[in-house]
């Protein structure tokens, strides 16, 4: 047996980086007083509890921080700091780079037939000028009055238009149909199953009752979750951030600050168990003012072994350049390229989406 590291140490490191790399404080804090927590007991308890389970009956231990010191005694790195070490020293804006490239697609996107502001003919034209080798047209679902959602009616219609304009594009480009799909209140879609079984990908996001109170939002997003026809988890908080660096003031920045709106509250732990365990991936949203989710969920999923989509939510052909956004927050939290979904070649995409429903 590989001879025990000190767990406190660990978890005192993973607090520092996590510290050092802007992480919300709640999660520096998990570590933290887990350290304080264990630093009083004899190694021998310790060791007793790691082996029977029973650290996380101690205040201030959780899961994440009981199996790293299970980690750390069985003499291993564990595997939560291997990662926040790994992205630390390295060259990030070369690991973003090389995620950026890997990147073969777009998996959310709308046009004018919604709230985009150009015809899917130009918004697949910049795609290719951008090298992708497929765009998911995702334009939204028919309660989204807002954004002009597409009724099941205006949906088939747009479904013949994107064959047509397919034929006419390059050859080893096409647009795969889609559909951002509101999931509702109860957790269901809102669109036919037929239409959301015909359809290439269907990115299921929250545009309603983002205050909704915990337990209900976790309840409907697990329903969603497990819906087949389910394939991309988008903007999973519906936070809004302001694009301007925290401290930076100027003309504009009330407009900034009056767009900004909270992430809603929800079980993240069992919904990023539930999208690993369902195979439904989970967005990372490279839109500047949204960011979403977090830094500190994207980690925690995946920590519970979810897929990823890096995609720019664009509304107009220049936003489809802003994964650049998305893979460097990837990049910070260590995400490999072969989680994220749209790595994969437009056939391998449909393969996936098609045998989940
Ligand atoms: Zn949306
Ligand atoms: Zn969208």
């Amino acid at each position: 047996m590989a001879r025990a590291r000190d767990p406190i140490a660990d978890l005192r490191r993973i607090a520092f980086l996590l510290e050092r790399a802007n992480e919300a404080t709640y999660r520096v804090r998990a570590f933290r007083s887990a350290a304080k927590a264990l630093a009083g007991l004899p190694t021998a308890e310790l060791t007793e509890r790691a082996g029977n389970g029973t650290l996380t009956e101690l205040a201030g231990v959780g899961d994440v921080t009981a199996r790293c010191v299970a980690e750390s005694l069985a003499g291993e790195e564990p595997v939560y700091l291997r990662r926040l070490v790994a992205t630390e020293g390295s060259d990030l804006d070369a690991e973003a780079t090389a995620l950026r490239a890997a990147l073969r697609g777009d998996c959310h996107t709308h046009s004018d037939w919604s709230d985009g502001g150009s015809p899917i003919e130009e918004m697949a034209l910049a795609a290719v000028e951008l090298g992708h080798e497929y765009l998911v047209l995702t334009d939204h679902s028919p309660r989204l009055t807002v954004a002009r959602g597409l009724t099941a009616e205006r949906l088939r219609r747009q479904l013949d238009h994107v064959a047509q304009v397919n034929a006419a594009l390059p050859e080893g480009f096409r647009i795969l149909t889609g559909i951002e799909v509101d999931i509702l209140a109860d957790g269901s879609l809102d669109q036919d199953d037929d239409l959301l079984a015909r359809l290439d990908v269907v990115v299921g996001s929250v545009h309603s009752g983002l205050k909704d109170e915990r337990s209900k939002m976790t309840r409907r997003m697990l329903k969603a979750v497990a819906n087949p026809h389910l394939d991309i988890l988008g903007h999973v908080t519906g936070r809004m951030v302001s694009s301007r660096p925290a401290g930076v003031t100027g003309p504009g920045d009330r407009g900034h600050r009056a767009r900004t709106r909270a992430e809603s509250d929800f079980d993240a732990d069992a919904v990023f168990a539930a999208c690993a365990e369902h195979d439904t991936a989970v967005e990372i949203n490279s839109r500047p003012e949204r960011q979403d989710p977090p830094k500190r969920l994207i980690r925690r999923a995946l920590e519970a072994g979810c897929r990823f989509a890096i995609n720019t939510d664009a509304h107009a052909p220049g936003q489809l350049d802003w994964q650049r956004f998305g893979c460097e927050r990837a990049a910070l939290c260590g995400v490999p390229a072969d989680r994220v979904i749209n790595t994969w070649s437009s056939e391998q995409l449909v393969a996936w989406t098609h045998n989940r429903a």
